[in-house]
């Protein structure tokens, strides 16, 4: 058959396809953030020149970090948002576009997503905390990336005494380069990684959320398949479709672990094995004849046949009869009783045994008889009449069912 043949490279492609997706939403929306990122590292460089200046005469003898991290500290304020919006408002519209891309990609339609009570769109609270939270986050990490380069430039400046305007010069290039330098700048780095982890993010989401509606999901690691893919990763995706809520050997959660990693993370609702099937379709049986079972004895108040018997002692005289009577009365249910809590033992035995399907629903039909029968002895026992008539009925009850019973 060509179909079976066609099957696993057509899963691969279908498979490679979500980071070709990915890498072509990121692509189209890159230019605007990289321009945001870009403006933003270029006001944050003339805030700091700008406050620095006022060293300048400080410069020739010289200059610790205690006078110039107070400037950085402001302009890294004063340019906090510059970074903070565009990031927050690319990464939330990346998450929406990655969790409603893995939803369609499942096939759940509109009214299912309702049933499931999700709404995937901008308002998502999950997703609109995470962008809010994240965006600045990164803005954090950022800025002390670039603390620690202008730490560095100013050691040396001092140590090897530049004078001010060498360092000033050299401050503004190395801001210049954050913001448009060479054919991979800072600002485009940027961009990128924090838009294809958005996306995988809004996957990783959307993915809980179906778990938390109901949905069993599992997750898978992609690689781009070349060999500049690093072992631990070719690893990951070795170890093929794994829980949700596991780590994958990495430790990753989901990917892309870093900058550095182009890999991607699949998710799809989880296959059950033949075995985990029947292992569940026996587990809903159990739960279903567990649910019957209980139904009928909250029917059936079996707790006691207590009010049957007589006080306790020697019965005074002209009453032996009747206590008797009583006795015999309570035994016979009591037995009936116990066989049927016997006729309920081997039925959890039978639990779960595929070929005893045929035994299973004669004794339920036993236990459905028999419980029908002590519900109406013991009403029998409880209503007007005296003792010896009602035992001759309750005898009667049982030996009519027994009848029955062996005439099938
Ligand atoms: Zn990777």
């Amino acid at each position: 058959m060509v179909t079976v043949d066609l099957i696993a490279p057509l899963t691969r492609f279908l498979e490679a396809n979500a980071a070709i997706r990915r890498d072509k939403l990121v692509a189209k929306r890159r230019k605007g953030l990289e321009t945001a990122v870009s403006a933003a590292f270029q006001k944050q460089g003339r805030l700091f020149l700008r406050s620095l200046g006022q060293l300048k005469g400080k410069f020739q003898e010289s200059v610790n970090p205690a006078d110039w991290i107070p400037y950085w500290n402001a302009a890294a304020r004063d340019s906090k948002l510059d970074f903070n919006d565009p990031l927050q408002v690319a990464i939330l519209d990346m998450l929406i576009l990655g969790g409603g891309d893995l939803i369609a990609g499942l096939g759940i339609a509109a009214d299912e997503q309702e049933e499931l009570g999700i709404s995937w769109n901008l308002e998502n609270p999950r997703a609109v905390e995470y962008a809010r939270q994240h965006a600045a986050e990164q803005v954090t990490k950022i800025n002390d990336t670039t603390r620690s380069y202008l730490n560095s430039m100013i050691s040396q400046a001092v140590d090897e005494g530049w004078s001010y305007d060498r360092l000033s010069d050299a401050i503004g290039a190395r801001f210049t380069e954050f913001a448009a330098g060479g054919d991979n700048p800072r600002s485009r780095r940027v961009a990128v990684y924090e838009l294809g982890d958005a996306y995988e993010e809004g996957n990783r989401i959307a993915a809980k959320e179906l778990q938390t509606a109901g949905l069993e999901m599992e997750k898978k690691a992609l690689t781009a398949g070349d060999d500049r893919v690093r072992p631990s990763h070719v690893d990951n995706a070795a170890a093929g479709w794994i829980d949700i809520d596991e780590p994958f050997p990495s430790g990753d959660m989901r990917f892309p672990a870093d900058p550095g990693c182009r890999c991607a993370t699949l998710y799809r609702r989880k296959q059950l094995t033949p075995e985990e099937k029947r292992q569940r379709e026996l587990r809903r049986e159990r739960e279903e004849i567990d649910r019957l079972f209980r139904q009928e004895l909250e029917q059936t108040d079996t707790s006691t046949t207590g009010f049957i018997l007589p006080p306790p002692g020697r019965a005074p005289r002209g009453q032996g009869q009747e206590y008797a009577d009583r006795r015999a009365i309570a035994a016979r249910i009591n037995t009936q009783i116990k066989f049927r809590a016997q006729l309920q033992s081997k039925l959890d035995r039978y639990r779960g045994q595929k070929n005893r399907r045929y035994e299973m629903d004669i004794a339920t039909t036993r236990v459905q008889e028999l419980t029908k029968a002590i519900d109406n002895a013991l009403q029998i026992a409880d209503g007007p009449g005296d003792w010896d008539f009602k035992r001759e009925l309750v005898n009667g009850i049982f030996e009519y069912l027994s009848a029955t019973t062996r005439r099938q």
